[in-house]
């Protein structure tokens, strides 16, 4: 094994239960970084959609599975003064605008050629100070990154060289909290993570976090997005699709132990304590399709 200092992460959103997909990404990013000698690191992303409870929900599902982490847990609502700080280098070096679209401005003026980036087509780039204050008596404004610059590469360990467009992405949203993208960026450098393993449908983010974190003067990450599961007709896992958390698992008589060997059967990896499935993990071997989840996924197993 190869040791490398450095750290590996999964990064939940508190707003619910994790499903097999969510939980599938988790062992997934547990694999990368152990098998790498990196640390593995859990950061709570709760500056927006928190239902009470979830986290600590999230992280005892997560522990059912025999993951396990590094240091203590890390919540975005903690770090408020560290997003801030990187907000006023970002100003202080000009490279911030106010911007007073809505979401509907920004999805009539623009197609989004690239999954769920919606691309800004630069409307209040370019405000006069007049316009501005006009602006900012009818609603606050949001604040963005004047990006520049055109599309950006990176190199994903199991989907090649991405190039995306690299937006003049959100930093502060107009209700004052700070966005996802500034959050992710400021965090990753500042917990030493340098591999990011997460749903391949955040890859067409990963250009405009990439160019963030060089402005910011902060190290470049290496990337790993993974299949999304997929349920009924091939839409992106979720709720509605049945018992496909731990809990609903459970009472369906499928325990922790077996929602793991499904997870890892379906990764090509052998059952059992996931140190079994480190000895054997080969990031090549990964199948590269989506993971359809169905019914018929658990009942074959329920004991
Ligand atoms: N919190 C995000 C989510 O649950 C993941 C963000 C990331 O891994 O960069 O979808």
């Amino acid at each position: 094994m190869q040791l490398t200092p450095g750290a590996g992460r999964f990064a939940p959103s508190p707003s619910g239960d994790l499903h097999v997909g969510n939980l599938r990404t988790a062992v997934l990013a547990w694999l990368f970084a152990r098998s790498t000698g990196r640390a593995f690191l859990l950061r709570v992303e709760d500056l927006d959609r928190v239902r009470a409870r979830a986290e600590q929900r999230q992280l005892a599902d997560l522990a059912a599975l025999g993951l396990d982490w590094d240091g203590p847990v890390e919540r975005q609502s903690e770090r408020g003064p560290l997003y801030l700080d990187a907000l006023a280098r970002l100003q202080a070096a000009g490279l911030v605008f106010e911007c007073f679209c809505t979401r509907r401005d920004i999805a009539g003026a623009a197609s989004a050629p690239h999954g769920s980036v919606a691309t800004y087509p630069g409307t209040c780039r370019h405000l006069t100070d007049a316009e501005r204050d006009d602006r900012r008596r009818q609603r606050p404004p949001a604040l963005r990154l004047r990006a520049g610059g055109g599309p950006v590469t990176v190199h994903d360990a199991l989907n090649g060289d991405y190039t995306g467009p690299a937006d003049d992405v959100v930093l502060r949203r107009n209700d004052g909290a700070v966005a996802y993208n500034l959050a992710v960026v400021v965090d990753d450098a500042a917990q030493g993570i340098d591999q990011v393993v997460r749903g391949d449908d955040l890859l067409p983010s990963s250009p405009a976090q990439a160019r963030l974190a060089r402005l910011l003067g902060l190290p470049p990450v290496g990337y790993a997005h993974v299949p999304l599961a997929l349920g009924r007709a091939g839409r992106r896992l979720a709720k509605r699709d049945g018992a496909v958390t731990l809990t609903d698992l459970a009472a369906t008589g499928v325990v922790p132990a077996t929602v793991r060997d499904v997870i890892l059967d379906s990764l090509g990896l052998p059952a059992g304590p996931l140190t079994h499935a480190l000895a054997a993990f080969d990031p090549g071997a990964l199948p590269r399709a989506p993971w359809t989840v169905t019914a018929e996924t658990f009942a074959a197993r329920i004991s």
